[in-house]
């Protein structure tokens, strides 16, 4: 009853036309095929504000109504972040689409949180800026602040947290906050940037973000190395590290994955060797990228690579890159029919990785389940999709038995629980192991201020 008072509300605040309960509409918000974690509740009703000021009315009302809110992006999330597990009202950001305001003299952007960040980048490319967190292609930029996302650029430019100059928040009882200005950097007070950064919409919703971009790399070349085993692609990545390459990206993808690429029919007319592979860029000027290949590929060979091809023209930089951006739509497009997909990552550090993909893939394999890794090998993290047959009696409890076990080891190697997709719903219970309770509690204390009511996304990160 309340719930629909309070949708009423919001429709005589907003207008009609921002407020939506078709099912269609309902079933996709709650809903994604890429999740790990999907619930059967969906939200009542779907509302699309135009402003901040729309944003904090919506979050007045359901403190006044005590009605659960989540926060909605492009839904590209995979741990089940975006769901509505107790129903609600779900804010869909997508009409907040401005880029409100560019200085490219002070290398920064100020966006709404519904900009698409590849939408933003083709708007900007001409001013030679660049943002350069790379994650699912439709994701927001309030999502990639609420996840703290990252993606194939993450080696050479670092993660979300590093590009967020400022946020403009709505608080869940309508308070709106800036969190600083305009600086390139601070020392006044708490760093509350980082507070929001990573919170999955639990703290508050961010309805705007100040951004600082990079110098759009002029001069770049990409090589690929398969090797016999992920051990000796390791190695490679490692060394490659070590020796200070000016590597913007280091990438592996296991033979599994390069197989389901082929599968797919292989990349513009191009099929693959089917064997652990690295994908590395370089960015520099004209000689010193093609250099930079040179002495990758004398790196590769003394770690007994199988093959190297490096390229430094657009297009065919475009060419070889194209096996690592469609891996993920590969391995989904080779999914076992009626199968389900459960995709996951950990980090650890980097001299850890190789040790933990064998394993994982070890115990995968044990069990008779199809599993892919692809790494981003510069950072230590990995993601291995695994399938399962839901009819299949013991299936999911093998897959769940999997990644269950990558994650207990992640920690045991002091790693984390996820290197860049976040908790969700779907590792609440790893958090703990991770960091243990009195941490969590301080989180826990955090959210007890801002949000009393537990109304900001709740069941996820954390329970009450
Ligand atoms: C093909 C594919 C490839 C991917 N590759 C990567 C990768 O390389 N690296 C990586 O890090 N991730 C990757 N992802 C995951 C995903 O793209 C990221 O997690 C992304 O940051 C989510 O953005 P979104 O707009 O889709 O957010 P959503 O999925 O809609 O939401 C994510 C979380 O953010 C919250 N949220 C959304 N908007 C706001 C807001 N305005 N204020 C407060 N909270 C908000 C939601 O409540 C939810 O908790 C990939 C996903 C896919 C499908």
């Amino acid at each position: 009853m309340k719930y629909r008072q309070a949708v009423d509300e919001i429709r005589r605040e907003l207008g009609d036309e921002a407020v939506s309960t078709d099912p269609d509409d309902l079933e996709y918000h709650g809903y994604s095929e890429f999740s790990t974690s999907n619930t059967d509740e969906r939200p009542i009703a779907i509302v699309r504000p135009e402003s901040t000021e729309q944003v904090s009315a919506i979050a007045k009302i359901c403190t006044k109504y005590r009605v659960p809110m989540t926060p909605f992006g492009s839904k590209s999330s995979v741990e089940g972040s975006f769901s509505s597990p107790f129903s609600g009202i779900c804010i869909d950001m997508c009409e907040m689409n401005k880029i409100v305001e560019f200085h490219p003299q002070d290398m920064d952007i100020v966006v709404q949180a519904g900009v698409n960040w590849m939408v933003l980048n083709e708007e900007i490319k001409d001013s030679g800026l660049f943002l350069p967190p790379d994650p699912g292609p439709t994701a927001f930029i309030g999502g990639m602040v609420a996840t703290n996302c990252s993606g194939t650029n993450a080696m050479g430019y670092g993660t979300m947290k590093d590009y967020v100059v400022n946020l403009t928040v709505v608080l869940a009882d309508g308070t709106i906050i800036k969190t600083r200005q305009r600086p390139r950097k601070t020392s006044a007070g708490y760093n509350l940037n980082s507070l929001f950064t990573g919170s999955e919409g639990t703290l508050g919703i961010i309805t705007q973000a100040t951004l600082k971009l990079a110098v759009l790399p002029t001069n770049l070349s990409v090589a690929t190395a398969a090797f016999g085993s992920i051990h000796a692609a390791a190695a490679a990545a490692s060394t490659m590290v070590r020796s200070g390459l000016p590597l913007i990206a280091l990438e592996l993808m296991d033979e599994e994955q390069m197989r389901s690429i082929n599968k797919n029919g292989g990349t513009e007319g191009r099929m693959w060797d089917e064997n652990p592979t690295l994908f590395l860029k370089f960015s520099g000027t004209v000689n010193s990228v093609k250099d930079s290949a040179k002495e990758a590929q004398a790196i590769c060979r003394k770690h007994g690579s199988r093959t190297f091809e490096s390229v430094s023209g657009q297009k065919e930089i475009d060419s070889l890159w194209s096996a690592r951006k469609r891996a993920l739509f590969a391995v989904f497009a080779a999914k076992p029919k009626d199968s389900v997909f459960w995709a996951t990552d950990v980090a650890v550090p980097i001299s850890r990785m190789a040790d933990l993909i064998e394993e994982s893939r070890a115990r995968a394999a044990g069990y008779g389940i199809w599993n892919g890794v692809i790494g981003h090998a510069g950072d230590g993290n990995f993601h291995q999709a695994l399938f399962y047959h839901p009819d299949k009696a013991g299936d999911k409890e093998k897959v769940k038995d999997c990644v269950d076990t990558m994650i207990e080891r992640a920690v045991e190697m002091e790693g984390t629980v996820t290197g860049e997709h976040g908790i969700g719903i779907g590792k609440k219970e790893c958090l703990v192991k991770e960091l243990g309770l009195p941490t969590v509690g301080v989180m826990k204390a955090l959210k007890d201020t801002l949000d009393p009511h537990w109304l900001l996304n709740p069941g996820k990160v954390f329970d009450e």
